[in-house]
Parts: structure tokens; C-alpha cells; sequence
């Protein structure tokens, strides 16, 4: 009995995959999901490939918006029975955040992959090629089910919510707190674990981003912004702190002062490793500043600790459900 074929959408929003030259030197995106496509013989043999040209822009200028109406896309495709996954190309600078607000927003079960290139397509060595084909590998087979939304780059399939852009130009900038979930090997995702049976802590969301500040914090720093992010109406703030959670002494009593009117996560400027809970004490430590209110932002880098913070409040979810939803989210 012939095996049924896999139908995999493609979704294409921009990114350094989809670069040429622009009139004025540099590369800006052209490119659709249908001309990624063409370059892919191979793919025919993996997969009946649908593409999608939803937009044309770099990672960097992707918004909220965009996101909520990508995931409302997928969530409406993807209970078409006929197709077994998707696979969103974007701009690698803000695939951490698309890939982990997908994990949130499209629960379906069915694989969702995300992926881009370092290397734009005219580069010796260009990476989108082999990105993409992997990527569709991966959302065409089943044992990519129930996993989250994954991020396939450099043949290495890595989880939403563990993955960070780790290097501004290498093909290998992608890495994975605890390394990544598989590999693509010989034409096949290979994954180090089962998938778990249990489904993952569901975070009720409307698709609804609400204004979050990003706040990073270096020596030195006098606190002076901290006051304008509360004027310029944001509804929460991630403090990106030093080292396990760390800021200078002065800007404690003005972080706890924020943190009583709006709610206030406390992540890390460090690539790697959670923020701590119960080590430090002195004025400014993780201890002091979650005694004040912050709510712990745990192993969840600062980009999706924002985004995770903007849709809990985008829902209106009361305090005890972003500080237990950060709890469920942040210490896996
Ligand atoms: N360097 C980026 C990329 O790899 C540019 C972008 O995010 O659009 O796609």
C-alpha cells in the first residue's frame, strides 16, 4: 500500500532568505515563498508544498499585529485535514519571538517549524536552501507532533521555547539552552526525545499583544528610563538584568515602585542559564528585586518573557495568572 503524501504549507514573510541586491548596495527582501520554492527540486520528493506570500519585510520590522494574524492563519489551516504542517520563513532576527508566541497561540498539535537563513541567496554557501528543505522534512513528518512550534536551522531542529539567535553572522547561530531536540540526518528528522504524551501548560491567549517595555539594564545606568517607560503607558516591563538577575542598588526601590503599578519580569542579559531565585541578597539581587514584586522571568530569555507577558495581558489575565503562567513557563 503506497504511503499518503505529506502536504506542507510555506509561509513566507521576508528575512535574509528572501534578500537581493537593492539599487542603493546591501540586500533587502524580494523574494516570495513561490521563488524560495522553485530552487527546491528536491522537495517534491519529500512533500505537495504549498506557498504563501504573506509579506516581505526583515525580522526587525515584523509586529505584534503581523504575529496575531500569522498565528490566526496557521490555527485556520492547520485544521484542514489534509495538512500535516507548516513552515513560516522569516528573518532570523526575530524568529525567537515568532517561533515561541506560535508555541502559544497555535496549539494544534501538528508541527509548526520556523526557519530563515544567516546567508542571503547570492552568498557562496547561502544556508536558505538547505534550511528550508530540512524545515519542511521536519513539518512532514509525525514524529514532529506535539512537540511546539520548532526552529530548524544548520540541520539542527531546536524547541521554541529553549532557542536563541546566538551569533549575528554564522549559519550556526542558532543554540539551545539545553541544546537542541533532534537533528536532520539523511533526509530525516531524528529526534533525541519522544514526544510527550502530556500536553504542554496552555496559556489562554486571544492572539491580543498588549505594550511591553524592554528595559536593559548596564553598569552605571541611573534608573532615568524607568520613569518613562511607566509615562509612556506600557501595561508591563521586562527588566533585563545582569547576570543571574542582577541591577545596581539605586535601581531596586525604583523597580519595586514599578512593579506595584504595572507587572514587572526579571530576566537576564546573559545568553545562557535562568535567572536565580533564592542565592543573592544584597541591595539590586534577583532575592531583593522579587521581594519587591518582580516576577521571575526564570529560564525564558527577555525577548520571549516579553512576549509571553505582552499576550497574558493582551488576555487580561490577573496577576496570579501571569505570576503562575511564568511559573509553568519559565522554570521547564
Ligand atoms: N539577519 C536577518 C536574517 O537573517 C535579517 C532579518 O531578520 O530580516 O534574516
Amino acid at each position: 500500500m503506497s504511503k499518503l503524501r505529506s502536504r506542507v504549507l510555506v509561509v513566507s514573510l521576508g528575512g535574509t532568505i528572501t534578500m537581493t541586491g537593492a539599487a542603493r548596495g546591501g540586500v533587502s527582501p524580494t523574494l516570495g515563498a513561490a521563488d524560495l520554492l522553485q530552487d527546491l527540486p528536491h522537495l517534491s520528493a519529500v512533500a505537495d508544498v504549498e506557498s504563501l506570500t504573506l509579506m516581505r519585510k526583515p525580522g526587525a520590522s515584523l509586529s505584534f499585529d503581523d504575529l496575531g494574524m500569522l498565528a490566526a492563519l496557521l490555527v485556520e489551516r492547520l485544521a484542514d485535514t489534509d495538512l500535516n504542517g507548516a513552515v513560516v520563513v522569516q528573518g532570523t532576527d526575530t524568529i525567537e519571538e515568532t517561533a515561541f508566541a506560535l508555541d502559544i497561540l497555535v496549539q494544534s498539535g501538528k508541527p509548526v517549524v520556523v526557519t530563515g537563513a544567516m546567508r542571503p541567496p547570492q552568498a557562496a554557501g547561502c544556508d536558505g536552501p538547505a534550511n528550508l528543505l530540512s524545515s519542511v522534512i521536519v513539518a512532514a513528518d509525525a514524529a514532529s507532533r506535539s512537540r511546539g512550534a520548532l526552529v530548524v536551522l544548520n540541520d539542527e531542529i531546536h524547541a521554541a521555547r529553549f532557542v536563541r539567535k546566538g551569533h549575528t553572522t554564522l549559519p550556526s547561530s542558532f543554540r539551545s539552552s539545553h541544546g537542541p531536540v533532534g537533528f536532520v540526518v539523511e533526509g530525516q528528522a531524528r529526534f533525541a526525545f519522544p514526544a510527550s504524551t502530556a500536553p504542554g501548560p496552555r496559556r489562554e491567549s486571544k492572539g491580543r499583544f498588549a505594550p511591553v517595555a524592554l528595559l536593559s539594564i548596564a553598569l552605571g545606568d541611573d534608573g532615568r528610563m524607568i520613569g518613562a517607560h511607566r509615562e509612556a503607558g506600557y501595561k508591563g516591563a521586562v527588566v533585563e538584568g545582569l547576570g543571574a538577575g542582577h541591577v545596581p542598588a539605586n535601581l531596586a526601590p525604583l523597580l519595586g515602585d514599578l512593579a506595584s503599578s504595572i507587572p514587572v519580569v526579571l530576566t537576564s542579559r546573559v545568553q545562557l542559564g535562568p535567572t536565580l531565585t533564592q542565592t543573592y541578597s544584597f541591595a539590586g539581587s534577583e532575592m531583593d528585586l522579587l521581594e519587591r514584586g518582580l516576577i521571575s522571568g526564570g529560564s525564558l530569555g527577555s525577548a520571549k518573557a516579553r512576549i509571553l507577558l505582552a499576550l497574558l495581558l493582551g488576555a487580561e489575565a490577573t496577576s496570579d495568572e501571569i505570576r503562575s503562567a511564568f511559573d509553568a513557563s519559565a522554570h521547564s
